[in-house]
């Protein structure tokens, strides 16, 4: 199937074509079917490493908040919903991944993404944000710098699970218009404790009912799947 059959928007289209990517890998099929169908909620996608997992994820996921956000725009402009500008800015898409390195990988992605989005209008603002800068004033000013650009206003955060619970716990993070989070490398992020990250646990519990949440993993142990069955009984899986 072409990335159309599978439900791309053009301005996915236009964007992906600007950064050479033609055809979606299967797992992008799999994973843009769940991801589009609304009556869905929790998604796991699971496929071997340098199979295309990054935009699996970040395509249906910022094409389904792009299209919400222009569905809004027009009620508001017919005048039939108020602006909310303070609320909206609060982001709508949040990736979590358990290292700096894989943090600034999908970042990369995402930056690419929005570059190529120029021409078509497929555009959005995106930070990434880690912590744990090993000298005092490099960490201040790094924080600010997150500070400000939430405040500012970010459509995606790409962040370690530790450095968005410190946002969340300051309330410099907003969760109230996220739509999604996204587990990025759950396996690791879960370790092999027997209880669900304590990072991510309050994650969940200050995020909306309706909030989805996307886990991508190379592989399953059993002790994750247990985890996450646990965690979300209703989970649909799109396997590579
Ligand atoms: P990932 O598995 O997300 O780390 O992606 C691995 C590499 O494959 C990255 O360099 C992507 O840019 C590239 N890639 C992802 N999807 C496709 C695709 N449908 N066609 C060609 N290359 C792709």
């Amino acid at each position: 199937s072409s990335f159309k059959d599978i439900g791309a928007s053009a301005e996915v289209i236009s964007s992906l074509t600007f950064i050479g990517v033609t055809k979606p890998s299967h797992i992008q099929v799999e994973a843009y079917r769940l991801l589009l169908d609304k009556g869905l909620q929790h998604v796991a996608i699971m496929d071997q490493a340098g199979s295309g997992k990054t935009l699996a994820y970040l395509l249906p996921l910022l094409q389904v908040i792009r299209e919400e956000e222009k569905r809004a725009q027009t009620a508001m402009e017919e005048g039939r919903e108020s602006a909310l500008p303070s609320v909206s800015k609060a982001p709508k898409l949040i990736v979590l991944a358990p290292t700096t390195e894989l943090v600034q990988q999908v970042f990369r992605v995402a930056k690419a993404l929005s570059a190529a989005g120029r021409e078509s209008g497929f555009r959005f603002r995106s930070a990434c944000m880690t912590g744990g800068d090993e000298d005092r004033e490099r960490r201040a000013k790094s924080w600010r710098t997150q500070v400000s650009q939430l405040s500012d206003g970010l459509d995606l955060v790409v962040a370690t699970p530790g450095r968005m619970l410190e946002h969340l716990q300051a309330k410099t993070l907003d969760l109230s218009c996220c739509k999604a989070i996204v587990l990025d490398e759950v396996d690791v992020l879960l370790g092999d404790q027997a209880a669900f990250n304590p990072q991510i646990d309050p994650l969940r519990d200050a995020a909306p009912s309706n909030l989805r949440f996307v886990l991508v993993t190379a592989t399953l142990p059993q002790h994750t799947l247990a985890l996450v069955r646990q965690g979300f009984p209703d989970i649909s899986l799109a396997m590579g």
